[in-house]
């Protein structure tokens, strides 16, 4: 089978980082940022940053509605910190105007560890993820509230939801694109080749 083509949501947030943890997880990874470019990829990444701004830079470039419409047609999406809160039904607190693509059936408070900590590491224990925990960088992490009947909670972290999974959605609160370990990005692209 042909190597999956996986856009990485270049609008804001560190895009790099997810290009290059694709590329050593054995996926074809590019930045897309035109409605055109979804027609071209597999399955798609959306950055940590602020979701506020990539809320806002979507609609700008016309990103918003198509992004909405491939997601729910069943586009394989992971979404990291910002991105997670981009994936929510329903955040808790959000900025006038702020809109998500949706994909996840759960509400998500947004920067919720930031409150005692902007900013910490810490083992995660993530199902499906063998070898040992991988190491959660959260800054200033949102997380998951509540979720609903579909979602499957993959990780916790001090009893706070951490990392999600319904169907071809993934989330997680945390960074794996920071830190060299790209497990997670492998079961995502594992995620993508199913879909195909
Ligand atoms: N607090 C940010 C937000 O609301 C997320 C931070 C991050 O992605 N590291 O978008």
């Amino acid at each position: 089978m042909s190597t999956p083509v996986i856009g990485v949501l270049a609008l804001q947030g560190d895009v790099r980082e997810h290009l290059i943890a694709l590329a050593a997880a054995d996926a074809v990874a590019r930045p897309v940022r035109r409605p055109e470019e979804l027609a071209e990829i597999d399955g798609l990444v959306i950055p940590g940053g602020e979701s506020t701004t990539i809320s806002k830079l979507a609609d700008l470039f016309g990103m918003a509605e198509p992004l909405r419409e491939r997601i729910a047609a069943g586009l394989p999406v992971y979404g990291t910190c910002a991105g997670l809160i981009m994936l929510a039904e329903k955040i808790l607190d959000p900025r006038s105007g702020q809109e998500t693509f949706g994909g996840i059936d759960m509400i998500v408070r947004r920067n919720a560890f930031g409150r005692q900590n902007e900013s910490f590491e810490a083992g995660v224990t993530v199902a499906g993820i063998e070898d040992g925990p991988v190491e959660g960088v959260f800054i200033r992490a949102p997380w998951v509230e509540s979720v609903g009947a579909e979602v499957e909670i993959l990780a916790e972290h001090e009893g706070h939801i951490v990392a999600v999974r319904q169907g071809r959605v993934l989330a997680t609160s945390f960074h794996p694109e920071l830190t060299g370990d790209h497990r997670i990005h492998a079961l995502f692209v594992d995620m993508v080749r199913a879909a195909r």
